[in-house]
């Protein structure tokens, strides 16, 4: 992608592009991610992991998430409490009913029983040398890695989305980016 593109065009471009791959190159392109993602939550001793579930042709790490307690892993997955403040996470099982947050995405119900995740995953549109991520821009993930102490953040983007974009002063590089 082009040089110092607005993040504005950046998504516009390369969200058309992930939703126009093919959906058998889409499939061995995640599985690819989840044992490249596995290796590093046991490499990393990971112990609780908040991971995301995908929307608008995001990776799709779903058949990750079913084996994970298999491995003493346990997953948790974000919730917007309220709007333009940081993600609290909450655990998660295959199957567990989901109900709209304050951002109006996907979400387990959140009773206060919120769990401090090892490490979370972030799912870029992009992603820089410089290990930034690319989100919707709401910001939830910059304002959730501000906060002391922050978890491991781990970018999971499909290869092709490496762009180059000017970072804010918010923008806040993740630890690694796991891609296909
Ligand atoms: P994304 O990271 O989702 O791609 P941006 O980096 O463009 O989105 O950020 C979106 C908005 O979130 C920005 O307008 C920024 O002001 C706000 N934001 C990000 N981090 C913080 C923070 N720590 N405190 C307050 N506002 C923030
Ligand atoms: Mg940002």
């Amino acid at each position: 992608m082009n040089q110092a593109t607005s993040k504005a065009e950046l998504r516009h471009q390369l969200i058309a592009a992930r939703r126009a791959l093919a959906p058998d190159i889409k499939a061995a392109a995640d599985a690819r991610i989840i044992a490249s993602l596995l290796s590093w939550l046991q490499a990393n001793h990971i112990r609780v992991l908040g991971a995301y579930l995908a929307i608008a042709g995001e990776p799709d790490l779903s058949a990750l998430y079913e084996a994970l307690p298999a491995h003493g892993i346990t997953v948790a997955m974000p919730v917007v409490l309220e709007r333009e403040q940081p993600l609290v996470f909450v655990q998660w099982r295959p199957g567990d009913v989901l109900t709209k947050d304050a951002s109006g995405t996907l979400a387990p119900s959140a009773r206060g029983e919120y769990v401090q995740p090892d490490a979370v995953l972030a799912p870029c549109i992009g992603y820089t040398d410089q290990n930034l991520r690319l989100g919707f821009g709401g910001g939830y993930f910059d304002r959730t890695l501000a906060q002391s102490p922050r978890p491991r953040a781990v970018g999971i983007a499909y290869a092709f989305a490496k762009v180059s974009f000017e970072a804010e002063a918010h923008d806040i590089p993740l630890d690694v980016i796991l891609t296909d």
